[in-house]
């Protein structure tokens, strides 16, 4: 970007305004700035039509179009363009429906100055150019997005701010295994992404599916920092994935993939860097051999290179149920806060793997009504209430739900619209959407999966009232389990399964209570409550140790 001349299209009617910032702008030479103004939306549409602009400076309030309006429409022109809006308007909603909308920034005008306005150019143009490479990713855009919304409610620092929007560390590999037939040999990309190496060593899981790439790895590693800073774990946040579909391998294809995996990441992880875990697609027996490689790498027994390890090499008791449990312990706490019982609530649980079938055991062992469950195959629905336990036989046997008897066959986007007190996505993201948000019949909604819900969505169900149980809370029982796991293999220790569910429910019922009070007083939605709660202690973290050099 050094040496090269930036298209800035300025969107402005105030011809004393759009005369400084042509000034400030013409200051710079590295790089120059070749500024074309207009005052209205119709010159500004007619001017993006023709291509070639860098970035828009955007009015909200003009001669043809007001607030939002202005936003969107320039939006609708100019996709792939990043938009700065600056504005005299100082209105916190505006701001982040803007920043929600996809503005890279949103600049009060009495505010700007030469320093802060190419900073925000900069970054805008750099995030684009990235977001169009390795990075373009809805998911990525969400964890963004969602981030970027607290960082401006919160005030986080500016520094701290362009800081934590990418990973500190990604790493790509294209990764060979030898599949059984013949001499093939399968190439398939592998990814570890830390988000934040401020706090202590990395953490986070390791997925295994056809869809992961790089920005869905990075938008899962920055969760995985709230969650351990919300949570108050002495780790960042880190992700893994093989975008491979696991379902389609033989287990001794599975174990040479994880061991590759482990080979070619092994100089990034480790107990006092980054810590792996179990996600969609992988368990405890892809844990084992993370292990055993990395401990055959270095001549000796490491169990606490990975958590979600079998209970016979150290892994925790709890820990593979722990986050279907830590889900539904605040469950519990929210329908207490609403001021009913659990015992005798309908539930409804998207996805029957680890999450969703521990959460649909531990809802009816709690008296819950579990009507309806589902996975990739079905959803099956019975209003007198599933039995969780055969279910579990069932899938155990046959893998999948498909024609199962124990309810009536409906589909999965039927299962979400079900009136229910507790909906659980525990699958995959990208369920609740700006499409099926307003048919939601649930009082609370539970993220058991990572980013279920968009943002547009979130919107809607914060308006019809639905109490919302965010991702980087309603499912850290996992990374609140993998710690203590952590914890008593670096010390040798064994917790009976007791402590172990009495301390995640304590460090669960504090985070949730913090956020409630959050959101309370500052009347936030719980996300952005939550979302604040983990970036302040990460910012304050950053500032404490200063920038080296
Ligand atoms: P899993 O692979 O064990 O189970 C995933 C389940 O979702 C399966 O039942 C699968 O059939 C179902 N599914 C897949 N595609 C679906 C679709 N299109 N519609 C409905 N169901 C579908 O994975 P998991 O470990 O239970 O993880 C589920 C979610 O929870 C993921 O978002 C993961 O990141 C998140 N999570 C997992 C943990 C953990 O400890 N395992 C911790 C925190 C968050």
């Amino acid at each position: 970007m050094a040496s090269q001349t930036l298209t800035v299209l300025l969107v402005e009617d105030n011809p004393l305004y759009a005369r400084l910032i042509q000034r400030l702008l013409g200051r710079s030479e590295h790089p120059a700035f070749d500024v074309v103004a207009v005052g209205t939306l119709a010159k500004a549409v007619e001017r993006l039509t023709l291509g070639a602009v860098d970035v828009v400076l955007l009015d909200l309030m003009l001669p043809d179009s007001s607030a939002l309006d202005t936003f969107f429409r320039i939006r609708a022109h100019a996709a792939e363009t990043p938009i700065i809006v600056q504005t005299a308007l100082d209105d916190v909603t505006l701001a982040s429906r803007a920043v929600e909308g996809g503005a890279q920034d949103y600049l009060l005008k009495d505010r700007i100055n030469g320093a802060s306005l190419l900073r925000s150019i900069h970054y805008a143009v750099e995030r684009a150019r990235a977001r169009g490479a390795e990075w373009h990713s809805a998911m990525f855009h969400l964890a963004q997005q969602q981030f970027l919304k607290a960082a401006y409610i919160a005030g986080l620092d500016d520094n701290i701010r362009q800081r934590l929007l990418f990973p500190e560390r990604s790493q790509i590999a294209a990764l060979p295994f030898k599949r059984d037939q013949g001499n093939q040999v399968e190439t398939v990309f592998a990814y570890r992404v830390q988000h934040v190496l401020t706090m202590g060593p990395t953490k986070g899981g390791i997925r295994y599916h056809p869809d992961v790439d790089l920005g869905e790895v990075a938008a899962l590693a920055m969760w995985m920092t709230w969650k351990c800073a919300l949570t108050n774990l002495p780790y960042g946040g880190a992700k893994g994935g093989v975008r491979v579909d696991p379902t389609t391998l033989s287990p001794a294809e599975l174990e040479r993939l994880t061991r590759r995996y482990t080979s070619e990441f092994i100089g990034i992880i480790g107990p006092d860097k980054d810590v792996p875990a179990p996600d969609m697609g992988t368990d405890a027996q892809v844990m084992a051999w993370i292990m055993d490689t990395y401990s055959q790498h270095v001549g000796y027994s490491v169990p606490s290179v990975v958590t979600g390890k079998p209970i016979v090499l150290g892994g925790s008791l709890g820990r593979n149920e722990a986050t279907g449990r830590g889900l539904v312990y605040l469950i519990e706490h929210a329908c207490r806060s609403l001021g009913f019982a659990l015992n005798g609530a309908t539930a409804v649980v998207q996805g029957f793997g680890n999450v969703g079938s521990h959460a649909a055991t531990f809802l009816a062992e709690s008296g819950a009504k579990v009507i309806a469950v589902s996975d990739v195959a079905t959803a099956l629905y019975n209003p007198q209430g599933l039995p969780i336990d055969k279910l579990r036989d069932y899938v155990r046997e046959h893998r999948l739900l498909a024609d199962c008897p124990y309810g009536e066959a409906i589909s999965n986007r039927e299962l979400l619209e079900l009136e229910c007190d507790v909906l659980a996505p525990c699958a995959l993201q990208n369920q609740i959407t700006a499409e099926n948000a307003g048919k939601l019949k649930c009082r609370i909604l539970a993220e058991g999966a990572n980013g279920p819900t968009t943002l547009e969505a979130d919107e809607i169900l914060k308006e019809r009232g639905v109490v919302l149980l965010p991702d980087i809370l309603a499912n850290a029982g996992g990374v609140v389990v993998s710690y203590f796991e952590w914890v008593q293999g670096l010390q040798n220790l064994m917790w009976p399964l007791e402590e172990i569910n009495e301390r995640m429910r304590n460090i669960l019922t504090d985070a949730m209570t913090r956020t409630q009070r959050r959101a309370e007083a500052d009347k936030l939605d719980m996300r952005t409550a939550a979302m604040i709660e983990a970036l302040n202690r990460v910012g304050s973290a950053n500032l404490l140790r200063g920038l080296f050099p």
